[in-house]
């Protein structure tokens, strides 16, 4: 298994530049660049046959990464995660079947594992040191477990009020913790500012190339879990994007192998009602979302008032015949009561938006009975544990009979 990666070239003015060097954004234009490949070649190697004797996790794709000597992949066990049926959702919903990319499974609890573990283990082999980010909490997590593993000094910028768990995984790992008074674009800056007076490497989302190649890889696995087709829709709670963004390229790069045909899923994009800028710039027939005053969500992966990437998602969601939704923070936490009840799966309030999205386009008429859908569950809910308010009976195990009155509660 070898890498294919050609060159990298941008996304907004074509500009084309070397691959086997570090960067960040294009430095012509200052937008978002892209990993090129030899798919051609790629598809030589990288057969459904081929795949088919490799291990169930994201280096799988190889010849569809950046890392180009495997003994550099910094692995905890990132991606192969279950794609699995909601009978249940399905029939409360009113679809013949919903699916859910549970990505959750993934190392530090969220698909973010995907896109940090490929972008550390890329900025190690081409030299960085020390890696910086930008995060509401997840991805920081990510960034710091793959840094301790390679053996980099991580430096992570998040929102005071992240929850705690995140703050404490940073810390287990190592990582520099560094609160900021404001959102993850405040957080943002300030990474911008460190990594030009002290040479970190700013894997902030979509500002250097292959986060999203990581991320890249729930497209490539989705479709091989189908046999090698698409669903009819992808539901997808979105931040900064590079998921949907990701899962795009993925496509288009397995179509080019002639591994899928020219269909696309139409891709929801799913934002917190008070934090849209996406859902405002699709309604708006804009190119480029503004930036979202006093963004407020108790989804922090949602919580992403400005995207670099703002352009690459609206042209993946019109290109699809997809929409873009909003969901209350009450709507995403009746989303994870319903799949925690009904299926077994206790996700983050960001999946719980996913969730009710689906409900809410089947109601719209939107999706239809038939469609096949697949929600994604980013990650999990054992984050979020201060979000599910409750109150327990506590009993004295001395006591005569501690168990009357037990039922009787219920
Ligand atoms: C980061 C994050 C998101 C948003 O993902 P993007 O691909 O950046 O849009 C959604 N859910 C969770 C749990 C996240 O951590
Ligand atoms: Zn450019």
């Amino acid at each position: 298994m070898r890498s294919f990666l050609t060159h990298l070239e941008c996304t907004a003015c074509g500009a084309i530049y070397p691959a086997d060097r570090l960067i960040t954004v294009c430095p012509a234009c200052g937008k978002v660049l892209y990993a090129r490949y030899d798919l051609e070649g790629a598809s030589r190697e990288m057969t459904p046959e081929a795949l088919s004797k490799r291990p169930w996790d994201l280096w799988r794709y190889a010849e569809l990464l950046p890392v180009r000597d495997h003994r550099h992949a910094l692995k905890l066990g990132e991606g192969g995660t279950p794609l699995l049926p909601a009978p249940s959702l399905a029939r409360d919903f009113g679809f013949d079947r919903l699916l859910i990319k549970e990505e959750s499974q993934n190392p530090t609890g969220s698909f973010k594992a995907r896109g940090l573990g490929v972008a550390v283990s890329r900025a190690k082999e081409l030299g960085a040191t020390a890696v910086a980010i930008p995060s509401a909490g997840n991805a920081a997590s990510a960034m710091a477990a793959y840094a301790a593993k390679g053996g980099l000094a991580a430096y992570v910028f998040m929102p005071a009020d992240t929850p705690e768990v995140m703050k404490a995984e940073c810390r287990a790992f190592g990582a520099r913790v560094v609160l900021v008074d404001g959102l993850i674009n405040d957080a943002g800056k300030l990474v911008r500012e460190g990594a030009a007076a002290y040479g970190w490497f700013d894997i902030s989302t979509l500002k250097e190339p292959y986060r999203a190649e990581g991320k890249k890889t729930m497209g490539l696995e989705l479709a091989e879990q189908l046999g090698w087709r698409v669903p009819d829709a992808i539901i997808y709670p979105t931040g900064g994007g590079t998921g949907i963004v990701g899962m795009w390229k993925a496509f288009a790069e397995l179509e080019a192998m002639g591994l899928l045909d020219g269909r696309r899923p139409k891709f929801v994009v799913v934002q917190a009602e008070h934090c849209a800028p996406i859902v405002r710039a699709l309604a708006e027939g804009q190119r480029h979302a503004e930036l979202w005053a006093d963004a407020a969500t108790i989804a922090p992966g949602m919580r992403v008032p400005v995207a670099i990437g703002d352009y690459l998602m609206l042209d993946a969601v019109r290109q699809s015949g997809g929409t873009a939704l909003t969901v209350t923070d009450a709507e995403m936490m009746e989303g994870v009561d319903l799949a925690a009840t009904r299926e077994g799966l206790f996700l983050s309030p960001e999946a719980g938006a996913a969730v009710v999205a689906a409900r809410t386009l089947r109601a719209r008429g939107f999706l239809r009975q038939e469609d096949e859908v697949v929600v994604f569950s980013t990650g999990t809910g054992l984050k979020h544990t201060d979000l599910i308010a409750a109150e327990y009976p506590v009993v004295d195990p001395r006591a005569p009979d501690p168990l009357s009155g037990i039922l009787a509660a219920d």
